[in-house]
């Protein structure tokens, strides 16, 4: 049988590989079209994905968003803002030919992280701290997707009821306060205008007082969004990604801060293991599992 095709739809670029034996073969990736109109997207997708169409026999793909069976709704409208109720899957099906599963990009993250893991390990949850914060948890097993595909999306819990609007809408979700984005934009005050949440890490690696205030808020955080996490799902593991998490000291410092929590609270938290290419390994991986 032919290989599936796997495609990464995220907020800047749009990856499409094979994946053979966990292996990430003949990988295309161009930019996410800057136009949120939907005949823009149509005309990407049909462009990176037809050279690979006489190699293929399936379609998994991993897309930033909500993705309720099939169809494409972004949470953040400044992410893929113009495909509100985008029909992904049946685009892909009539450029393809081909039975596709989409699942959520994080999703599909947490489900590669999961992999990688013991044996024994049933329950966890991938965390990824970069533009914005997304996350994917995996129960007795299994992906948790929901009943309209928005589970996981633990960004967008309430970190401060007083905190900056998200990009979601609501006050005082953990992204608007954790986020590289949220990480650049309080270092305005301090660091100019154009301040990003690279600048802040580099004032924070010089050991700059207030850069350093930012990133610990921002670990912070994540360290009580870990605890919640723990107390409403008792995942054993969070494997923790993206630039922001995997930046030097982030992690040592969201393992102190959760460390200062009560026993029940705490969980083991490491990096991420599978990179950027989490999404395609992790889609392709649940789609063969659900075939
Ligand atoms: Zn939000």
């Amino acid at each position: 049988m032919k290989p599936c095709l796997t495609v990464d739809i995220g907020g800047t670029k749009i990856a499409a590989a094979i994946i053979e034996s966990g292996k990430v073969l003949r990988r295309q990736q161009i930019a996410t079209p800057s136009s949120s109109q939907p005949e823009e997207m149509d005309k990407a997708l049909e462009e990176l994905l037809t050279p690979f169409l006489d190699d293929i026999s399936t379609v998994a793909v991993a897309s930033t968003g909500i993705i309720d069976d099939g169809v494409l709704t972004a949470l953040n409208p400044l992410n893929l803002g113009g495909l509100n109720n985008y029909p992904l899957r049946a685009v892909i099906e009539k450029i393809t030919k081909k039975p596709t599963t989409v699942i959520n990009d994080a999703q599909a993250a947490a489900w590669a992280e999961y992999q990688t893991l013991e044996l024994n390990m049933v329950n966890m949850a991938f965390i990824t701290v970069s533009t914005g914060v997304g996350a994917g948890v995996v129960i007795n097993d299994d992906l948790l997707i929901g009943a309209n595909g928005i589970a996981g999306h633990a960004g967008h819990t309430l970190a401060d009821p007083n905190g900056p609007i998200c990009g979601c809408g609501r006050r005082g979700c953990v992204e608007s306060i954790a986020s590289g984005t949220a990480i650049g934009q309080a270092g305005k005050t301090y660091f100019g205008d154009n301040c990003t949440g690279e600048m802040v890490f580099k004032h924070f690696s010089q050991n700059d007082p207030n850069a350093t205030d930012i990133v610990n808020g921002s670990a912070k955080a994540i360290a009580n969004l870990i605890a919640d996490l723990k107390m409403v799902l008792d995942i054993e593991l969070v494997a923790l990604g993206g630039s922001v998490g995997l930046a030097p000291h982030y992690l040592e410092l969201v393992q102190h801060y959760l460390a200062q929590q009560p026993s029940p609270y705490q969980t083991k938290v490491q990096h991420a293991r599978c990179g950027a290419d989490a999404g395609l390994i992790g889609v392709a991986h649940w789609a063969s599992k659900i075939r």
